[in-house]
C-alpha cells in the first residue's frame, strides 16, 4: 500500500530551498470563513513600574538568521529585574480559564520590539493597522497598548469568554507580554496543541506563533472551535523543509521496500499531513521531552523507524537510547531537491532508524568548542536536543525547553548556566536568572573573535507583532478577517507567497482521524504507568 493518501495539487515542482518554496502552482479558490462572532467579556490590564527591558532584536523580516545578542544589549547580572516568568515556572499562577499564567509584567519603558516590519510584509487587509502602528512615536507599552486598546478591547467585549489568545514562548518582541496583558495564555507547542481541546467553551482561538502549532491546535480542536493565526507567513523552518510533497514520495519508497516494518515517528514540528502519515503507519508523534519514550516504544515492536523532520533530535534520541549510530541513516538535505534513495539502499537496509534531513539554524549553530569555552569558565552548559550530537555530548545536560527553564528556575543562587537554545527564550531565562541570583548566558554568545554568530532567535515566529494581533482581532470582530488567516487541519501554506492548499471536508476528516491517532499514541506512551503516568 502506498503511503500517499493524497497527492498534492500542483506539487510537481521539485522541492527547493526554503526561500523559494513556491510549491503550490494551482491552488483552489480560497473559501470565505463565515464565522459568527460570539459575546462579551473584558480583559484585564497590568502595568507595573520597573526598569526598561532589553532593547529590541529586529530580525523578524528575515528567515531564521542568527543575530548577535551583544549588539541587542544584555542586562547586567544584579540589575533590577525586567520581569519575565513563563508558564513553566514552578508554583505557576493558574488563571480562571485553567491556563498557567506566565507572570509577565509589563514595564513602562521597555520597548515592544519586532514591530517595524516593512509595510509590504503585511497582508493588504492588515496594512491600515500596520500604517497606524508604524506612525506611533515610540514602541513603549504606554503608547503601543493605548493604540492596541482601541482595537483589542472592542474585540474582547464582542467575543467575551469565547475568545482565547495564545502565544508560544519563543515569541520575541514581547508579544507574549501583550497577549497575556489582554488575558491570553503563553505555552509550549504541546500545551498549545491541547489548549483548545481542553477549553471547549473557547470558540475563537487566535494564535501568535508558527503555523504547525496553530494546525496542531486545529487537529485536536472541537468542531465548533475556529483557529486563527495572526500572520500566515509565520512558518517553521524545520517544517518547511519537510512538506508532505517532499516526504511522502520517500516514505512510499521505504514502505515498498520494508512494508509494515516501517513506522513513522513525527516530531511536533510537522504539518498535520505528516502527523497523519505517522498515524497510519502505526507510529506516534513526539516532543523533545518524550522522543526517547516514543522511539523506544517503536523499537520494542521491532520496527524500522523513519523519524521526521529533525535529524538532530532523531540522532540525539538514538544516542540517548544507546543505539548503534552506525545503524542510524540520515537522508540527504531536503533543500537540495528530490531525494534519490537508490545510492542509499545498502545503508538503509542496515538502518534501525532513518532520519529525515531537516534542521533549524537556531540550534545547529552550537559547537563543542562553545561548550568547552563556557565550562572552562565555570559555567554549567545545558542544551536543547535539536542541537548537533557533538555539542550535546559535550554539554553537562540536555533536554526540552521545559527542562531548560526549570533548570534556571531551580538552580541554586550563584549558579552560572550557559544555555544552548532559542535566543528569545535565553533572554527570558536570563531575566528570570537575574531575579534568582543565577547568571544565564547564551551558549553561542562568546565575547571572543572566531566564534561567529552570537545566537539565533526564531525569526519566523516573531512575525506575529502587535499590528497583526490588533488587526486580526478587529477584523474578526467585524466579520472581515482574511480567510488565509483561518487554520484548518491539513492546510498547507506557502509561507512566502501565502498561497494555501486546503483539503476538502472528507479529506480533512480522514487526516484529522489519522493525525489524532498519532498524537493520542504519544499521550498513551507518555502516560503509561512505566513512565510515571497514572
Ligand atoms: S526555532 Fe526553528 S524549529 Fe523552532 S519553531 Fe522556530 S523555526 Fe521552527
Amino acid at each position: 500500500m502506498a503511503l500517499s493518501a493524497r497527492r498534492e495539487r500542483g506539487s510537481s515542482r521539485p522541492p527547493g530551498a526554503m526561500h523559494t518554496l513556491h510549491f503550490v502552482a494551482h491552488l483552489p479558490a480560497i473559501a470565505s470563513h463565515g464565522e459568527k462572532p460570539p459575546r462579551a467579556r473584558t480583559g484585564s490590564a497590568r502595568l507595573v513600574r520597573g526598569p526598561p527591558g532589553p532593547p529590541c532584536n529586529k530580525f523578524a523580516d528575515s528567515q531564521n538568521a542568527c543575530f548577535d545578542p551583544r549588539r541587542a544589549g544584555r542586562p547586567a547580572l544584579g540589575a533590577p529585574a525586567a520581569v519575565i516568568l513563563l508558564g513553566m515556572v514552578p508554583a505557576m499562577d493558574i488563571g480562571p480559564d485553567g491556563f498557567a499564567k506566565s507572570g509577565l509584567l509589563m514595564q513602562p519603558r521597555m520597548e515592544l520590539c519586532q514591530t517595524a516590519l516593512p509595510l509590504d510584509w503585511y497582508q493588504p487587509e492588515l496594512q491600515p493597522y500596520a500604517e497606524e502602528f508604524l506612525a506611533l512615536p515610540d514602541r513603549r507599552p504606554e503608547t503601543v497598548l493605548r493604540w492596541m486598546e482601541g482595537y483589542v478591547r472592542p474585540a474582547l467585549a464582542h467575543f467575551g469568554d469565547s475568545l482565547l489568545m495564545l502565544a508560544h514562548f519563543y515569541m520575541g518582541g514581547e508579544i507574549v507580554k501583550v497577549v497575556e496583558h489582554f488575558g491570553g495564555a503563553v505555552a509550549d507547542s504541546y500545551a498549545l496543541a491541547l489548549a483548545a481541546r481542553n477549553a471547549p467553551h473557547k470558540k475563537v482561538i487566535v494564535e501568535s506563533a508558527v503555523h504547525f502549532m496553530a494546525e496542531s491546535i486545529a487537529i485536536l480542536a472541537h468542531d465548533d472551535q475556529a483557529v486563527w493565526i495572526t500572520n500566515p507567513k509565520a512558518g517553521c523552518t524545520m517544517e518547511m523543509l519537510a512538506k508532505d510533497f517532499m516526504v511522502l514520495p520517500v516514505a512510499d519508497q521505504l514502505q515498498e521496500r520494508y512494508g509494515d516494518e516501517l513506522l513513522v515517528v513525527s516530531y511536533m514540528n510537522t504539518s498535520g499531513r505528516l502527523k497523519a502519515l505517522s498515524g497510519r503507519t502505526g507510529g506516534a508523534s513526539c516532543t523533545s521531552s518524550n522522543a526517547h519514550l516514543v522511539v523506544d516504544w517503536a523499537r520494542r515492536q521491532n520496527k524500522r523507524i523513519l523519524f521526521v523532520p529533525d535529524q538532530h533530535l532523531g540522532r540525539n534520541t538514538a544516542a540517548k537510547l544507546g543505539m548503534d549510530l552506525s545503524r542510524v541513516a540520515t537522508l540527504p538535505d531536503p533543500s537540495r531537491g528530490a531525494i534519490d534513495l537508490a545510492p542509499m539502499w545498502k545503508e538503509l537496509d542496515r538502518a534501525q532508524m532513518i532520519l529525515w534531513g531537516s534542521a533549524c539554524g537556531v540550534h545547529t549553530i552550537f559547537e563543542p568548542r562553545m561548550v568547552r569555552w563556557w565550562q572552562e569558565r565555570g559555567y554549567r552548559v545545558l542544551i536543547h536536543p535539536e542541537s548537533p550530537l557533538e555539542a550535546v555530548r559535550a554539554a553537562d545536560g540536555e533536554g526540552s525547553t521545559n527542562y531548560l527553564w526549570n533548570a534556571v528556575a531551580t538552580a541554586p543562587r550563584g549558579s552560572k548556566l550557559a544555555i544552548g537554545t532559542e535566543g528569545h527564550f535565553v533572554r527570558n531565562a536570563r531575566e528570570l536568572g537575574i531575579q534568582r541570583g543565577v547568571e544565564v548566558v547564551h551558549l553561542a554568545e562568546i565575547p571572543e573573535s572566531g566564534f561567529g554568530s552570537g545566537g539565533c532567535g526564531c525569526a519566523t515566529m516573531s512575525r506575529n507583532d502587535p499590528p497583526h494581533l490588533a488587526g486580526l482581532l478587529d477584523l474578526l470582530r467585524k466579520g472581515e478577517a482574511p480567510s488565509i488567516n483561518r487554520v484548518l487541519a491539513g492546510d498547507m501554506v506557502d509561507e512566502i507567497t501565502m498561497r494555501r492548499d486546503r483539503l476538502d471536508a472528507g479529506e480533512r476528516a480522514g487526516l484529522v482521524a489519522q493525525a489524532r491517532l498519532s498524537l493520542e499514541r504519544m499521550i498513551e506512551i507518555v502516560e503509561a504507568p512505566a513512565h510515571g503516568g497514572p
